[in-house]
């Protein structure tokens, strides 16, 4: 059982995940067949398909027209066709335990021995499901998230008897498919991700009900000021209160009597008109940032931490798959082992301590694993360790979390690295850029780029949920990335893809170069918030386009295509997608192999002198170039010329 032996996957269910599933199974390149119990279900899976290929094709995301895939893709009503030279099964029936005991059970008969056979169970354990399985090593859970096709995140986990054989032919073909991995290696209900999230919604619920908080409150807390991508109620009236409810009652967790009354009520949330909030007469989720404040969000990360320490330190998961987790899989701003790091895992602790005095509820009883990284010291960031290691000494690139970073023949490659929420510049990530572009060794570097992680944005903005919570003055500091990257003295190429947006737009601005993807979309949507752009961008918008155009993208705040930005001057070229790597190879490697010194003068003379009168800016270039003529970079391109070869600059 290995990566190489698997070529036909089989999905088994049409519905909402196996339709998704089978979609993205066939974008990768695989053949697939779809199973369903009625003619019908198949239709629809695959009409789903369809028109989410088109729109993908549409928006230039697949590299090959829509029919293409869809021509990978089989749909058949019978079991045995459907499994019979499969190399993977994944089911993704309905949740319940006899109908996938009996799937199971078929799959024995129908497949060859070492197929590897997957359930998409959500809240099942694997162990149970694999029971009726002779060769129960080599089922396992291949946990997708909903929509597959938009999230990135597959849980890939452990029963009791599973191999490590059949897991890891699991998580490597989890990544052929381009998706992200994250190994659950112990059976546990709710797994990594829904472990996790438990308390995020059940905590505040319990709050409510106790009248320690209001519902307004907490939304806007945890959204404004902690950053998460919508409130708890707000949540739970999006995915049904209900759905929540149900977890709770078959897990044997306490139930917040607020969520015992709303499903009473039959207020469930959006899909009944009413739940926390009322969407038929009232305005929905309408909490506003004025209502963030005075509510108790420690209590509730303390225990969402809680649960990471149980994870961690039952090794079902590893501080980097729990925080993966989290941010792919809910869209967290940050992980949360990471994030307690930060808050300081005594805080923490004690947190847990005071409530489990208070209250005497075993919610809050903290696991050993916590209090034991505690009694050593490890308290997290400011200590040098805590769920995680810090090298606080030498600031080196793993020092950073927010950003990738590779230094190779001289090319200083950044990537913006929160692809869940499109790249978004939060104040940790600007502060990593402006760390990083002040303190690496400049001697070492010819030029620099900087490109978005995902396929979705080069950035979407400022992560405005961050900011909204700063004091103001703050705010004016994390505009010094920008300066820095524009003034660090080698060229900075801007590669983009996707959405260029807001303070992302800002930051290619701050570059010297820009190279995009004819799919990419420019704008300055700051005006539709009542804000402007606040780092640069009035600035160099009116001095690269002209007050005109400038004026337009700011006075008006949407998008313009990637043809116009190249048109504007906005951007340096746009290239369509294929052509994209070889096009920024071009640039890097004239501005790699280009004369150090010479570049560093010409980009200082070119920024500075915008801002002076043309007399003075004369007398830069003039003094500049006075400089050069006594570096040996000068001799060597100039004999180099003479000898008709390639010149070698080497900085002096
Ligand atoms: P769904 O009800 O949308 O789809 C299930 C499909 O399976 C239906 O079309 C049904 O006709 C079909 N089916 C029934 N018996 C079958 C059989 N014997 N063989 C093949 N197909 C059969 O459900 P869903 O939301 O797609 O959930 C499927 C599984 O994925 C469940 O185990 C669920 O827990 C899990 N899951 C769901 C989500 C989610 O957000 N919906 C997320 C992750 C995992």
């Amino acid at each position: 059982m290995s990566l190489d032996s698997i070529d036909r996957v089989a999905v088994l269910g049409a519905g909402n995940m196996g339709h998704g599933i089978t979609e993205v199974t066939a974008m990768a390149g695989y053949d697939v067949t779809m199973r369903d119990i009625k003619d019908e279900f198949v239709d629809d899976g695959y009409e789903s398909i369809a028109w989410s290929l088109e729109k993908l094709e549409e928006k230039e995301l697949i590299d090959e027209s829509a029919d293409d895939v869809l021509s990978r893709i089989d749909t058949t009503t019978d079991l045995e066709t459907a499994v019979s030279d499969a190399d993977l099964v994944i089911e993704a029936a309905p949740e319940n335990l006899d109908l996938k005991h009996d799937i199971f059970t078929d799959l024995e008969e129908f497949c060859d021995e070492d197929t590897l056979l997957a359930t998409n169970t959500s809240s099942l354990p694997i162990s149970d499901i694999a029971e009726v399985v002779d060769t129960s090593e080599r089922v396992l859970g291949l946990h997708f998230f909903n929509p597959p096709v938009k999230m990135d995140l597959v849980e890939v986990i452990y029963g009791n008897d599973t191999s490590d054989e059949a897991a890891e032919a699991g998580y490597e073909w989890v990544e052929s498919i381009a998706k992200t991995p994250i190994y659950v290696r112990k059976d546990v209900r709710g797994f990594v991700v829904n472990t996790i999230v438990g308390p995020f919604g059940g905590e505040p619920a319990f709050m409510v009900s106790e009248g320690e908080a209001d519902i307004r409150q907490a939304d806007a807390t945890m959204s404004h000021e902690r950053g998460y991508p919508m409130g708890p109620f707000e949540l739970a009236d999006l995915t049904g209160i209900d759905v929540g409810y149900h977890v709770r009652k078959e897990g044997d967790s306490p139930i917040p009597p607020i969520t015992e009354e709303k499903v009473e009520a039959e207020e469930l949330g959006q899909k009944t008109g009413k739940g926390f909030y009322d969407y038929e007469d009232g305005d929905g989720a309408d909490y506003q940032p004025d209502d963030a404040g005075g509510f108790d969000w420690l209590r509730v990360e303390a225990r969402m931490i809680n649960r990471a320490a149980f994870l961690v330190g039952e090794d079902v998961a590893k501080p980097e798959e729990v925080d993966t987790g989290v941010q792919l899989g809910l869209g967290f701003p940050e992980g949360i082992c990471r994030r307690a790091d930060k808050i300081g895992l005594d805080e923490v602790l004690e947190k847990l301590e005071t409530l489990h005095e208070e209250t005497g509820s075993e919610r809050f009883e903290p696991h050993p694993y916590l209090e034991e990284l505690v009694e050593d010291g490890k308290t997290g960031e400011d200590a040098g360790e805590g769920f995680y290691e810090y090298d606080n000494e030498d600031g080196g690139f793993d020092s950073y979390h927010n950003i990738n970073v590779e230094l190779a023949d001289g090319v200083l490659a950044v990537e913006l690295d929160r692809p869940s929420r499109m790249n978004a510049l939060s104040e940790d990530l600007l502060s990593e850029i402006d760390d990083l572009f002040s303190s690496v060794d400049t001697d070492e570097v010819r030029c620099a780029t900087i490109e978005g992680a995902g396929d979705r944005a080069f950035s979407a903005g400022a992560d405005v949920s961050g900011f909204s919570s700063a004091n103001p003055t703050d705010l004016m500091d994390v505009s010094q990335a920008f300066e820095t990257v524009n003034e660090f003295p080698r060229p900075v190429l801007a590669k983009i893809d996707g959405f260029c947006l807001g303070g992302g737009l800002e930051l290619a601005l701050a570059c010297d170069l820009r190279v995009a993807t004819d799919r990419s979309e420019f704008g300055a949507p700051e005006i539709n918030l009542g804000l402007i752009p606040g780092a640069g961008g009035t600035q160099r918008l009116t001095r690269i386009l002209g007050e005109t155009r400038a004026k337009e993208l700011v006075f008006r705040g949407n998008h313009i295509d990637a043809d116009r930005a190249e048109e504007w001057g906005l951007i340096n070229r746009a290239v369509d997608r294929e052509a994209f790597d070889d096009t920024v190879e071009e640039f890097v490697s004239d501005l790699a192999g280009g004369p150090p010194i010479a570049l560093k003068i010409a980009k200082q003379v070119m920024n500075e002198g915008q801002d002076a009168s043309i007399d003075a800016a004369l007398a830069m270039e003039s003094q500049g170039f006075g400089l050069l003529t006594s570096t040996e970079d000068v001799l060597e391109g100039t004999m180099a010329f003479a000898e008709d070869r390639e010149p070698e600059f080497e900085g002096k």
